[in-house]
C-alpha cells in the first residue's frame, strides 16, 4: 500500500527516492488531543486523520525527532509545523501561546544592540 503524506501542497510518497533523501513517513498520533492538534496544523477543510493518515519529515523540525535507534522516531508531543500553505491560508493559528511565541521571535530579531538600555547603576 502506498504512503502518501497528507499535508497541503506535499507530493511526497514513501518510495526509493524520498528515502535516499531522507524523508521519513509518519502516522498521526494515537492520542486523541495531539491528533487533533495535528488535523488543526494541516489546515485542511474537514480533514480528519484515519490511522493509514501520514505525514512526512518535511513537515517537522530536526529537534521533533529522535535519530537514536535504527529507525526515526518522532519525539513525544511534536507537532507538524513547516508547511507549504497558499497565500490565503498562511496566517498565524489564533491562540494565545503563538502569537507570544511570535511576538518573542520579532522583538529579537528588531533589536539592535546598539539601542541597549543603559544599566540602572
Ligand atoms: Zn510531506
Amino acid at each position: 500500500m502506498p504512503e502518501f503524506c497528507a499535508a497541503y501542497g506535499c507530493n511526497n510518497q514513501r518510495s526509493l527516492q524520498t528515502r535516499s533523501r531522507g524523508i521519513t513517513f509518519h502516522k498521526f498520533p494515537t492520542n486523541e488531543s495531539l491528533r487533533r492538534q495535528w488535523e488543526v496544523a494541516l489546515r485542511r477543510e474537514g480533514f480528519t486523520a484515519t490511522k493509514h493518515t501520514k505525514l512526512c519529515s518535511e513537515h517537522f523540525k530536526p529537534y521533533h525527532f529522535d535519530r537514536t535507534g535504527q529507525i526515526v522516531r518522532l519525539r513525544d508531543g511534536a507537532i507538524p509545523s513547516l508547511f507549504n500553505f497558499p497565500s490565503h491560508l498562511q496566517r498565524p493559528v489564533a491562540t494565545r501561546t503563538t502569537k507570544v511565541a511570535r511576538k518573542a521571535e520579532v522583538d529579537l530579531s528588531q533589536h539592535l544592540p546598539e539601542a541597549e538600555p543603559q544599566p540602572n547603576a
